[in-house]
């Protein structure tokens, strides 16, 4: 028997006693009664029986009900549901098997969630550095321009409103990365509630271009819609976050597109879903940049991400904006040739 469980221990310590009581007094002819016959030979078998069973379930309970209900009290500060259930020891279980599962079970629980917490650690430090050094940039500016206007330049009319205009790009920088911190941190914390309603996401598109046009005119960069594409196509999700991850979308196709080129978006009918392919004919991204193009602050090219006034949010926004849509992004690219990034939205009904 490989797990007995503590009333078959007691039953068999039971017979075993009762046996040896009853042996002993065959052998030594010592009769607990005055006759010693066949039913005095029972009734001593039966009373040490029954004595033995009801002493060792009480001990083996008592025993087992002790050190288990303070496995389980340990195991149940975490784990409160299962106390309940344990609240009476059920001797007829298999105890210590129930308990060695759970213990492992909890065991294993406990390292999936200290690894999680270190990764959540980790992952916290890198963000908190990313933050403060992406903040460092524009901060010294301000400060390197207000000292020397501070320190005459204010009187010299060929650098005093260059510097002004330079601390206030710079001014303007901050706002933006602080715009974009925020946004993720209402994302994440599931602050941000959708306003979902049935919208042309086609037209919407229309929208973006004419918003970005003089942009896109500054490196001239066409921006078109698709062939086939130009009709509406109405979806169900929340119009002016739709309007975000598109104006996001377009602006990285300026910003890493080449003179002269093109910006395509196309939508295709999938069932119960639209999906929409943002297409450039861009600089296009090397694949082992792919897999971690969404993290937050992860740029391919820090200087021109910079020079380009890209915080390195925009595609983590993005994807936070999608996933609460309960909708997902890909992206694929050839370097030197272009990049598309597809993504799906709900169909209206
Ligand atoms: P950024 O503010 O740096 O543009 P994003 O999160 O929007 O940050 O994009 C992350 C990085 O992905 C960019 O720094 C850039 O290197 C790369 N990237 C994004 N879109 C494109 C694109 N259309 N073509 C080429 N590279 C892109």
């Amino acid at each position: 028997m490989k797990n007995p469980t503590p009333r078959i221990l007691s039953l068999f310590a039971a017979l075993i006693a009762a046996a040896i009581v009853v042996l002993a007094e065959y052998v030594t002819s010592v009769s607990l009664f005055f006759e010693k016959n066949w039913i005095s030979m029972l009734v001593v078998f039966f009373i040490t029986f029954t004595a033995t069973f009801i002493i060792f379930n009480y001990l083996l309970e008592h025993f087992i009900y002790r050190k288990i209900k303070l496995i389980y009290k340990t195991i149940n500060t975490y784990k409160d549901s299962k106390s309940k259930a344990l609240e009476k020891v059920d001797l007829s279980a298999d105890i210590i098997g129930n308990v060695s599962k759970e213990v492992t079970e909890w065991q294993k629980n406990r390292t999936d969630e200290i690894t999680e917490l270190k990764k959540m650690e980790t992952f916290r430090k890198e963000f908190l550095g990313n933050v403060s050094h992406e903040l460092k940039t524009p901060i010294f500016s301000i400060q390197g321009y207000l000292h020397t206007l501070l320190e005459g330049g204010i009187d010299d009319p060929e650098v005093n409103v260059n510097y002004l205009n330079r601390a206030a790009a710079a001014v303007e920088r901050l706002c933006l990365i602080v715009d974009d911190l925020e946004a993720i941190s209402k994302l994440e914390s599931g602050e941000m509630v959708l306003d979902q309603r049935t919208f042309d996401v086609h037209d919407l598109v229309h929208e973006v271009f004419d918003s970005l046009e003089l942009r896109a005119n500054e490196r001239k960069i066409k921006l078109e819609i698709k062939e086939g594409s130009d009709r509406a196509f109405f979806v169900y999700a929340d119009k002016e976050r739709i309007r975000q991850v598109l104006v996001n979308l377009v602006v990285n196709s300026i910003k890493y597109g080449k003179d002269n080129g093109r910006t395509f978006i196309g939508f295709y009918d999938m069932d119960a879903h639209i999906l929409v392919e943002v297409t450039d004919n861009g600089i296009g991204i090397d694949p082992i940049h792919l897999s971690r193009l969404f993290e937050r602050f992860y740029r391919v090219d820090k200087s021109r991400s910079r020079e380009q006034g890209g915080t390195g949010l925009g595609l983590s926004i993005v994807k936070h904006i999608l996933e609460a849509h309960k909708q997902s992004i890909n992206v694929r690219s050839t370097y030197g040739i272009g990049t598309t990034f597809t993504f799906t939205l709900k169909k209206a009904n």
